[in-house]
């Protein structure tokens, strides 16, 4: 068989393919971390099924790279590459709500915030991440961590099917009894399936929720971390809180002469009765004098959205996370140290709680290795000068290397940086043989390997 060219993969898909000598090439090219300025040799924005069977055919029988995109936020880049092929999914957005069974299906190049605006026409939502710019694609493969979490599990406990194109350009359906091993593997697997071209999740009845944002001064910081460690055990699930390191940035409720400041802080969200929100904030607010604080309902997506302006596309960034069972006195004390010296606004650490629901699935009914581990923390430096590349990714690495002694062996695939693979057998422990076989199955010469990558069993 001849290797295909480029003016035939043209005239073979409707969707836009973009080279090098397209006006559009330097923004199609571009990914969220600015650290990653790579030149494919294609860029296909695929916006049908077919586009997607024709991009990985290519890809396949041309012998090149194959970077597959959702949102593009992947903190290693992966959604990019040197002369190889992108499959773009940002055009395949489209989010179709079912009230009676309470379910969406979503496209594989869906932002949450695509997501959260047309469930919450419906008061409804499912768990997704943080920040409204993140695809569900890749935070949902690699697992899924935000701030419904306790109440309603990670994103893959919230996945009822998945429609994926494999290595071979077939398309298969993934569900319980349907292709029942690639469901399971693509459930905290990540990227190394095949092309999840729509997935269709469970919503709940989540709409308006009660938010409290608390800064308070460094010196509590241990008084956080160890308040947060007792009460989240078994804190309501309606709680989704976490604890940060925080630059205070320039927002009104901050006094004028604190912005730039160092806090520690807490993220505060309550999706219970909104009658009971500002119960529910009590605790938080008397663990330590509070210096700045934003109370009160806000809907779901706009808090999902409240973090966006701090990560801008383009802004270069450097991740490190972990697992956490115990966050003993040793960590705590790790946290004080490097979390106060947090460099900038965008940089921080947030140490989310995934218990409650998400502990009530087993660690071997997913390929979600670590149902046992209470806490998921991540370090992030994000910033804007390459002047500043090797300063930034120091503090996230000698942050991270104090808490290694205190934390699990792996960590949340999501949050892995570009030089983490070794670390792939830890982050699936007892799960990564059986993926090496389901690898093996759907691809079993690797063609979706730019991704925390799960070798095929030989
Ligand atoms: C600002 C920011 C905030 C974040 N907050 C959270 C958070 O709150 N919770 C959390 O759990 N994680 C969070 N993350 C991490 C996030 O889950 C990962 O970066 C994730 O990979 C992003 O998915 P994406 O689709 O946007 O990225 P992309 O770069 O598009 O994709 C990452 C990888 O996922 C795979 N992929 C993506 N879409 C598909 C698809 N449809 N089919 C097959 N493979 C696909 C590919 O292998 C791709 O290389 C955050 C990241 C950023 C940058």
């Amino acid at each position: 068989m001849s290797t295909p060219t480029i003016d035939q993969l043209r005239e073979q898909v409707r969707a836009p393919v973009i080279t090098a000598d397209d006006s559009a090439y330097k923004d199609a090219r571009a990914v969220h971390n600015g650290m990653f300025d790579r030149h494919p040799r294609v860029i296909i924005q695929a916006e049908q099924v077919a586009d997607v069977i024709a991009g990985v055919n290519f890809a396949r029988d041309a012998g090149l790279d194959l970077s597959v995109r959702g949102g593009g936020h992947s903190a290693p880049g992966f959604g990019t590459n040197d002369d190889g092929v992108v499959l773009d999914l940002s055009p395949m957005r489209h989010v179709h709500v079912d009230p009676r069974s309470r379910t969406a299906r979503a496209g594989g190049g869906t932002t949450w915030g695509d997501f959260n605006y047309a469930t919450h026409a419906f008061g409804l939502a499912t768990t997704g991440g943080v920040v409204s710019t993140t695809g569900i694609g890749g935070l949902t493969l690699g697992g899924g961590i935000g701030y419904l979490t306790r109440g309603y599990g990670l994103s893959i406990d919230n996945l009822i099917s998945a429609e994926v194109v494999t290595a071979d350009g077939q398309v298969r359906n993934a569900d319980a009894t349907d292709n029942a091993d690639l469901f399971w593997a693509i459930r905290g697997g990540g990227g190394n399936f095949g092309v999840v071209t729509s997935f269709e999740f469970q919503l709940h009845p989540v709409n308006d929720v009660y938010v409290g944002l608390f800064f308070y001064e460094l010196e509590h910081a241990g008084t956080l971390l160890r308040f947060f460690r007792d009460f989240i055990k078994d804190a309501p699930e309606a709680y989704g809180a976490f604890p940060a390191f925080q630059v205070a940035p320039p927002l009104e409720f901050i006094p004028a002469d604190r912005h730039g400041d160092t806090f520690c802080a807490a993220i505060v969200h309550w999706a219970g009765p909104l009658d009971e929100g500002e119960t529910a904030m009590k605790p938080f607010r008397e663990l330590a004098p509070v210096v700045a604080e934003m109370v009160g309902p806000m809907p779901y997506p706009a808090l999902n959205s409240a973090f966006d302006p701090i990560f801008p596309k383009g802004i270069r960034s450097y991740w490190k996370g972990l697992f956490v069972k115990e966050l003993t006195d040793a960590a705590i004390e790790a946290h004080v140290l490097h979390g106060s010296r947090v460099p900038e606004v965008s940089a921080t650490m947030h140490l989310y709680p995934i218990n409650g629901a998400c502990h009530r699935v087993g660690s071997t009914d997913t390929a979600f290795a670590y149902r046992d581990a209470t806490f998921a923390p991540v370090i992030v430096a994000a910033w804007q000068d390459p002047a500043d590349d090797s300063e930034r990714i120091q503090w996230v690495r000698d942050y991270y290397e104090a808490l290694v002694p205190q934390s699990e062996a792996g960590g949340y695939v999501n949050f892995m940086a570009d030089d983490d693979q070794s670390r792939i057998q830890d982050n699936y422990r007892q799960n990564y043989t059986r993926l090496t076989d389901v690898k093996r199955t759907y691809d079993p010469d690797n063609l979706f390997h730019l991704n925390q990558n799960i070798p095929p069993a030989s």
